[in-house]
């Protein structure tokens, strides 16, 4: 692990910084504040500190540095987190040798490799280069979206890549090459290539376009299978070029296939993304919701995709997102309409509708009446509007399908409670801890300052208190036990404290803990003698008796 590099980063890039570029910070003391990035929530309770270099959720428990941050927030290993930063911060990567490399790593660079062959392929082949212009993509959208060519035959990338010092089970690892009856052959022939890059833009899969006539058993596209980079319910394509735009526009745009998805950047549309042979997860949804919660779905409302982008709204809706449909004519792909009339494709983009005002036009546009009215709304429109999150916003859609269809809102709400609440709505990552007994939470706030001050800080006056009420064995069992949660109990304290104003609450905060420390004490005594009375041991009850009286006296004190 280049260490250099790390320091080096993050002696430039504050967390304040980098935290802040994806999520909005509020200042909270000498800490900063935001709603967690990584679970759901309406309050925020995720805190950052600028002095430690350091997050922490007291929600869901995610703790770390920028650069854990970036690896969680962008769904990145630490290389890819590294590969971000180092850019963003201006510091030069030093490579350790390939031969030290790990087998991920021969991975990626295959991929690399990989890509740079398919574009220089891409070059020589002008045919493909006037289909590609013929769709509208400009030589400098080809470009910056890599595309290139995998030619026709068995065995072009393998043997390039054999030669370089790939192995054939690296090739098949990285989803380049598969494994026959007669050795190792390339999956992609004859295709043109559109790399799939992660969030830092490093090539983990690939979509092929078939060209030239197509065999009865290929498919038109083809895609990487699952590889241990490339997750195709976690990858969507385009996003690392999107997110940076996703954020500034504040909506995201999803479109069904490659040509779309770069048509729509080569007109502007900088925050589209799309998947990559795969329905929409809960993935997709929440890497783009940390960047914005509003997205369009654009999709050809044609074809069996916009089916899929329909069950995938629902998603959307459960999650609390507000999802749009834009309404791109049955007869013109959005790619098309993208080379051909970009005005008219903002058009439709700035056109386009609620998902339940768009499902409801359509069902009014079907001319239903009476019975056959009123199931199409059942089956058709309510799953969405139960989907929805919020009780008021579905409320208002009950109310304006009422008046637009002429249904008894009565009649609506009672078909809605049929609907079959589907497993969507579930909050994502809840906190896992229930709430902190209140000793618990005294204990935690006392060792969290001893954290703060260090044991001798403030003359050491809290540490002697605290070992004098516990015994040094059970002060360093707990010093142990809470110094695994340091980040956690700094983090707490930072919150409880602000600004270091404990002088007065430290005090009360110590009476409670030996309050609660001797009452705990007094229970244990008082079972301990009972079973010893129950045994008929006189001597140990007798000095059983004793340590209660004492102990009682303590609490009687305490409390004067
Ligand atoms: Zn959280």
């Amino acid at each position: 692990m280049p260490s250099d590099t790390v320091a080096k980063i993050k002696e430039r890039l504050g967390i304040v910084e980098v935290v802040g570029s994806y999520v909005g910070l509020e200042r909270a003391g000498s800490n900063y504040k935001a709603k967690c990035p990584f679970h759901n929530e309406r309050t925020p309770s995720f805190f950052v500190s600028p002095e430690r270099g350091s997050y922490y959720c007291f929600g869901c428990q995610a703790k770390g540095d920028i650069f854990t941050f970036v690896e969680e927030f962008e769904g990145l290993d630490f290389k890819g987190a590294l590969k971000l930063l180092a850019a963003r911060a201006g510091v030069p990567i030093v490579y350790e040798k390939p031969e030290k490399t790990g087998e991920r790593e021969k991975i990626y660079a295959a991929l690399e490799e990989a890509t740079a062959y398919f574009e220089k392929e891409l070059a020589k082949q002008p045919e493909v280069l006037k289909y590609l212009t013929s769709r509208g993509a400009s030589a400098k959208t080809a470009e910056s979206f890599r595309l290139g060519f995998a030619p026709a035959g068995w065995r072009n990338l393998s043997e390039v890549m054999l030669k370089k010092g790939f192995s054939a089970g690296i090739l098949e690892r990285a989803g380049l090459a598969k494994k026959g009856p007669s050795g190792f052959y390339d999956r992609f022939r004859s295709r043109v290539m559109f790399p799939i890059g992660d969030s830092a833009s490093r090539v983990v899969g690939f979509s092929g376009r078939i060209w030239g006539e197509a065999g009865e058993a290929e498919a038109k596209y083809l895609n990487s299978p699952e590889t241990e980079l490339f997750n195709k319910s976690k990858i969507l394509y385009g996003f690392d070029k999107a997110k940076l735009s996703i954020k500034k526009n504040n909506f995201a745009i999803f479109v069904e296939g490659q040509m779309d998805l770069i048509m729509s950047h080569q007109i502007g549309f900088t925050n589209a993304v799309a998947t990559s042979g795969t329905a929409l997860t809960e993935s997709h949804l929440l890497s783009v919701d940390r960047l914005s919660n509003r997205i369009i779905f654009a999709f050809d409302p044609d074809k069996a995709g916009f089916k899929a982008a329909i069950r995938g709204t629902k998603l959307a809706l459960a999650h609390g997102m507000e999802v749009k449909i834009a309404p791109f004519p049955k007869t013109k792909d959005p790619a098309d309409l993208a080379k051909e009339d970009p005005e008219s494709f903002k058009k439709i983009i700035s056109d386009s509708l609620p998902v339940i005002d768009f499902i409801l036009e359509k069902i009014i546009k079907a001319g239903l009446s009476g019975r056959r009215l009123a199931d199409g709304v059942a089956l058709h429109l309510l799953p969405f509007v139960k989907a929805v999150q919020s009780r008021i916003e579905q409320s208002q859609a009950v109310k304006k399908i009422a008046e637009r269809t002429s249904i008894r809102e009565t009649a609506l709400f009672e078909e809605l409670q049929k609907v079959g609440v589907e497993q969507v709505g579930a909050e994502v990552g809840q906190g896992k801890n229930s709430k902190d007994s209140r000793r618990d939470f005294v204990e935690r706030r006392i060792f969290g300052l001893l954290m703060r001050e260090g044991v001798s800080g403030k003359d050491g006056v809290l540490a002697k208190q605290v070992k004098a009420l516990l015994g040094e064995e059970d002060f360093k069992r707990r010093e142990e036990l809470y110094g695994e949660l340091k980040d956690e109990l700094l983090f707490e304290i930072d919150a409880y404290f602000p600004d270091g104003g404990e002088s007065s609450g430290a005090d009360g905060l110590l009476r409670e803990y030996q309050r609660d420390i001797l009452k705990l004490r007094f229970g244990l005594a008082m079972r301990e003698l009972a079973l010893a009375e129950k045994g008929g041991d006189r001597a140990k009850t007798e000095a059983l008796i004793k340590k209660c009286q004492e102990i009682s006296k303590q609490i009687t004190e305490l409390a004067g």
